[in-house]
């Protein structure tokens, strides 16, 4: 597993690696833009046809999303291309995963970023319509135990702002950091945007702002089309956070 240095912050691009996902998120974004959550072309093939060159992208970070790229039947094959091409790879990720499974491609992943849109059993599963979120602490705990670089995600809307405090203390008692992103597009009240800003000063949590209105769910502040100002704002609030961590307030 490769560390990401901070650096290499500045050259990151993404890569699409299908559309399913076993959770059925009320306001799913991928299902909103695409209908279904249908798969995408073969990677595989493409790797075997000698055409890799055209399927991978430019830059050192390259962010892996979906759907939930784990249900992408090619993942190995994908995570070792990447890794022969000396990229880093981050992950996005709602987290339905077998440890045999995470076995097996673990050591091609730099960092994990886990879905946890809420952290009360009955509140995750009214979001998700998955009805095992002692699932996803297992697996929290399963990924700290084999030392991944892990941070759970968290979406901050109108309504989840309220959940914010108890995301944080669960992430404090798992020991991970926690990643807290928001559309401030979306109608927050001035002294709402203050407190979810104020976080950027709370150890080991990161904010990140954006501005697209579709986006922002479980592969986060990615736009339909990451590029410009988005991908330039997703990198200096990036670097603001890591100069955080060094420089705390
Ligand atoms: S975890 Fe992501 S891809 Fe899966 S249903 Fe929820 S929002 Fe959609």
């Amino acid at each position: 597993m490769n560390k990401i240095l901070w650096f290499d912050i500045f050259s990151q691009s993404r890569l699409t690696i299908g559309r399913q996902c076993r959770l059925s998120c009320l306001e799913c974004p991928i299902a909103e833009a695409c209908g279904i959550l249908s798969e995408p072309e073969d990677f595989a093939k493409l790797i075997q046809a000698g055409k890799t060159d055209e399927i991978i992208p430019p830059g050192k970070i390259i962010h892996l999303i979906g759907g939930d790229p784990l249900r992408y039947p090619d993942l190995p094959i994908l995570l070792h291309t990447l890794w022969t091409y000396s990229k880093w790879v981050r992950l996005w990720t709602p987290g339905v995963i077998s440890y045999e499974q995470w076995d097996v491609i673990s050591p091609y992943i730099s960092e994990v970023y886990l879905y946890c849109p809420a952290v009360t059993p009955s509140t995750y599963r009214a979001i998700t319509g998955w009805d095992r979120f002692e699932e996803l602490r297992d697996v929290i705990v399963f990924m700290k135990e084999s030392k991944t670089n892990l941070t759970l995600q968290f979406p901050v809307t109108l309504e989840s702002v309220q959940w914010l405090p108890e995301v944080h203390e669960f992430a404090k008692s798992m020991g991970t950091r926690l990643l807290i992103h928001y559309n401030h597009l979306l109608p927050f009240h001035k002294d709402t945007i203050a407190y979810i800003e104020r976080y950027r000063l709370v150890p080991d949590v990161d904010v990140i702002a954006f501005r697209n209105r579709k986006r922002g769910f479980c592969d986060i502040p990615f736009a339909e089309h990451w590029a410009g100002w988005e991908k330039i704002s997703f990198i200096a609030q990036e670097l603001r956070n890591r100069l955080n961590r060094i420089f705390p307030i």
